[in-house]
């Protein structure tokens, strides 16, 4: 097997806490100094191993979401947790409207700004109820009533069930489908049906189960020249043009942080123009007004994003990033194309998702089933195809680490070769 400890760290700027300093630095009031609190009192084995790099925490966490995210912002966070920058508190107790809230969130989009190169443009939001609730409050802005036009391209689960809300709030038609050869495609961008009456087109840029990915995007041929795009799946695993985007969202929980919080980026002008009956939570008006403060936000997983937008500037920003998952993505898929047969990626080749690397084995579910069970043995885990299509689904967002995936594919040519 490849020697899982070669690859260089994918975090660098966030370093490894001491876990004596991050225990010692703790301030605590003398009545609680009492109190018996297994993580403050007793470091476990695993808090005070020397961890070298992301990956080490003894598993390789393949879930599609929520996923791994990286080593060095759990460590960071976990030296905060108690004693938030000395206030005394965690950031989860303190009142969303002080200074360190107010600081941590704006540093969160600001280092989100640079990363993406947001222009003034757009509006950055912090929002709840996940990408789901996108799926309603993007028709609910974007059409002027539940009689506007609005096309869907169709290439995934999650696209699909964005179109089927949409038609609740809209009058949304397909200008494609990838449903006939079972979303493993994209359409050539040309050749896509747009009613030039349409409020805006929808994309998945990336389809989290199915591991269909745009590599480019299509041109709006409506009025407004909107295209929107559920990002959830790729959000910030590589360099995108913000401008040609009316509204960008992504749940956090795969590439950026923890679930909870939900992005958007929606271009300003699009702001305002909500149908009347829009519930006030979800008018992008609400939130831009107040600077995703109109009413308590989720404190802690914006946190988090924060410190993973900071960790992936110092890896030299999206540029960078994509570079590695291109690399990780690549060695995986060439092992897969290598094996003969023996593992099947039913995606098109140049449509293939870095992110998320859906296969299957020619022999059958039953040794799918063994290949994930003796995998999660070998410390590989979560690697079972989502439940609608089963297989073996391999997600390797940024904070996986390459020595993860060196792993996965010796372990999958050891399996062959013992499984011919
Ligand atoms: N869109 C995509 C591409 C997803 O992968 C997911 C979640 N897996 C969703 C939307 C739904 O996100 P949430 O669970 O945050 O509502």
């Amino acid at each position: 097997m490849a020697a899982a400890a070669t690859s260089s760290p994918h975090s660098m700027l966030l370093h490894r806490p001491s876990p004596a300093a991050a225990v010692s630095s703790i301030r605590l009031p003398a009545r609680a100094a009492k109190i018996s609190c297994a993580a403050v009192a007793a470091p476990s084995a695993a808090a005070t191993a020397p961890f070298a790099a992301a990956g080490e925490r003894g598993v390789y966490n393949f879930a599609a979401g929520p996923a791994t995210l990286p080593l060095a912002v759990l460590q960071k966070a976990q030296a905060e947790l108690v004693d938030y920058r000395g206030s005394g508190m965690s950031i989860m107790e303190m009142s969303h409207r002080g200074k360190e809230f107010d600081a941590a969130i704006k540093k969160a989009e600001a280092d989100l700004r640079t990363l993406l190169s947001v222009p003034d443009t757009h509006e950055v939001l912090f929002l709840q109820g996940g990408a789901s609730t996108q799926f309603s409050a993007v028709p609910l802005n974007l059409c002027a009533s539940p009689a506007s036009p609005a096309d869907y391209l169709v290439s995934g689960s999650w696209s699909d069930k964005a179109f089927k809300e949409a038609k609740k709030f809209s009058a949304a038609s397909l200008a494609w489908s990838g449903k006939d050869g079972k979303y493993t495609s994209l359409p050539p961008l040309t050749s896509i049906s747009q009613n030039p009456d349409a409020a805006f087109l929808h994309i998945c840029s990336n389809e989290t189960i199915h591991g269909v990915e745009f590599k480019d995007y299509p041109v709006p041929a409506n009025k407004s020249a909107l295209l929107v795009a559920d990002m959830s799946s790729n959000f910030c695993s590589k360099p995108v043009d913000v401008s040609k985007f009316g509204v960008i969202y992504a749940g956090a929980q795969k590439n950026v942080g923890p679930s909870g919080v939900t992005i958007a980026i929606v271009r300003r002008d699009l702001v305002g123009n909500a149908q009347p009956n829009t519930p006030v939570m979800l008018d992008y008006k609400t939130h831009a007004d107040n600077a995703s403060l109109y009413n308590t936000p989720p404190c802690f997983a914006i946190y988090i994003c924060g410190l993973v937008f900071e960790d992936l500037l110092a890896q030299g920003g999206l540029a960078e990033v994509e570079r590695k998952n291109q690399h990780k993505a690549g060695i995986l898929y060439d092992a897969i194309d290598a094996s003969g047969g023996y593992f099947v990626c039913p995606v098109e080749k140049p449509v293939r998702s870095l992110m998320n690397v859906p296969f299957t084995m020619a022999k059958g579910a039953d040794f799918e089933k063994k290949f994930i069970a003796e995998a999660a043995k070998e410390n590989m885990l979560q690697l079972k195809g989502h439940r609608s299509v089963g297989g073996v689904r391999a997600s390797i967002y940024n904070a996986m680490p390459l020595s993860g995936v060196e792993k996965l594919v010796a372990f999958m040519k050891d399996f062959q070769a013992r499984n011919p």
